[in-house]
């Protein structure tokens, strides 16, 4: 057996249906008394709901969380939760929210309770990103790990069915890359299988019926999953490539990902056919080469668009960002090669198989 280090992660999870009531129980537990509520503008009314659940123990809402937290908007509200005394935040919502709880964290030490409401699994991490000047940096911090997540499936009916998938493919993408990690451990290789398992079953059931109760509670564990993974070893050649292809082109973060995710797999089906077979079994086939073209057929099954062109990547964009992944690279058990990198985001930018 490969020697290994595996250490976890210190935070209290809650996960069940209408657990959201159980919020103010959570508070009294981390001793806080004044919760600032973090949202999008999308969801504020959800913020606002919680204040009234909270009653005098909510300090207010502030529901101007964004897209990959935009330093003036992590200040500004930096700024309101001294102004309001908070001595916590409660962040309700994806990744974007729970990034501006993060960047709060990281400033002030103020403990996060998170609640999330997408798949995207930012709740599970130590990791942070703030952008400026139009670059975003990500960087580790423990401070910025949630003290306590809250996973209540019944927070997840409004989010669309396509958005859904693309979202619950997103987490697949740090199950499947966990598997091959540098550090990859068993523990998290065990996550990693049954996030994989519990994702590729509940996804299609919460496209078909987004109110089925069953699949969205099966997807958001195989989620919670993710997280860990995704918070616990380095990711490697898919993530780098959705980074890229994100933070260069503009690109919405959760479709890129799934995109992308059938074409990195293939990428790496020799130099990781032990982890990927495991991927391969989880996800009902039996090989490790099999891997691409299993993720890309669950996509196809999901309805989610296969070609990054539709997302709006240039004609360029294939080589360009293969060479801007080269440039800097992850750990990837296959080393970088500019012209087959280039290679699988053509046939990605056309919606094409992995071959
Ligand atoms: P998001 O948080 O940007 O949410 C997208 C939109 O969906 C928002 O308008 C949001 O209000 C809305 N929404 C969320 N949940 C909803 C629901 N249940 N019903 C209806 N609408 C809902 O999207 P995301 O994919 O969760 O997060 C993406 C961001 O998170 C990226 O910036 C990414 O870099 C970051 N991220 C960070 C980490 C980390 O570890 N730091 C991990 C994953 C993602």
């Amino acid at each position: 057996m490969n020697p290994f280090v595996y250490q976890s992660l210190p935070t209290r999870v809650v996960f069940g249906w209408g657990k959201l009531s159980a919020l103010a129980e959570e508070i009294e537990r981390l001793g806080a008394k004044r919760a600032l509520i973090l949202t999008t503008p999308e969801q504020q009314a959800l913020g606002e709901q919680v204040a009234a659940l909270l009653g005098d123990r909510a300090a207010g809402v502030y529901p101007k969380a964004v897209m990959h937290v935009p330093l003036e908007v992590a200040q500004a509200a930096r700024v309101e939760a001294a102004r309001l005394d908070a001595d916590c935040c409660v962040a309700i919502g994806g990744g974007s929210t729970i990034g501006l709880g993060k960047a709060i964290a990281m400033d002030s030490g103020l403990p996060i309770v998170a609640i999330p409401t997408t798949y995207a699994g930012s709740e599970m991490t130590p990791i942070y990103g703030l952008t400026e000047n139009r670059l975003k940096k990500t960087g580790r911090d423990p401070r910025v790990l949630p003290k306590t997540v809250i996973y209540d499936p019944q927070l997840t009916l409004t989010l669309p069915a396509q958005i859904s998938a693309c979202s619950g493919m997103n987490a697949m993408a740090h199950a499947v890359e966990a598997l091959y990690a540098q550090d990859a451990n068993p523990i998290i290789g065990f996550m990693a299988e049954e996030s994989i398992r519990s994702l590729a079953l509940a996804l299609p059931g919460v496209v078909n019926d987004p109110q089925d109760p069953e699949a969205r509670s099966q997807a958001l564990y195989g989620a919670w999953l993710a997280g860990i993974c995704l918070g616990s070893v380095g990711m490697a050649l898919h993530h780098k490539l959705c980074h890229t292809l994100g933070g260069t082109f503009n690109l919405p973060h959760a479709q890129a990902h799934a995109i992308v995710l059938p074409h990195a797999a293939h990428y790496n089906r020799e130099s990781a056919a032990g982890p990927l077979q495991r991927a391969a079994r989880a996800l009902g086939g039996s090989e490790a080469g099999e891997v691409g073209a299993l993720l890309y057929a669950l996509n196809q099954k999901l309805g989610i668009p296969l070609a990054l062109a539709d997302l709006g990547l240039p004609e360029s964009g294939p080589a360009d960002a293969a060479q801007i992944a080269c440039a800097s690279p992850y750990y990837n058990p296959r080393p970088f090669e500019q012209g087959p990198i280039e290679a699988l985001l053509t046939r990605a930018m056309k919606g094409l198989a992995p071959a």
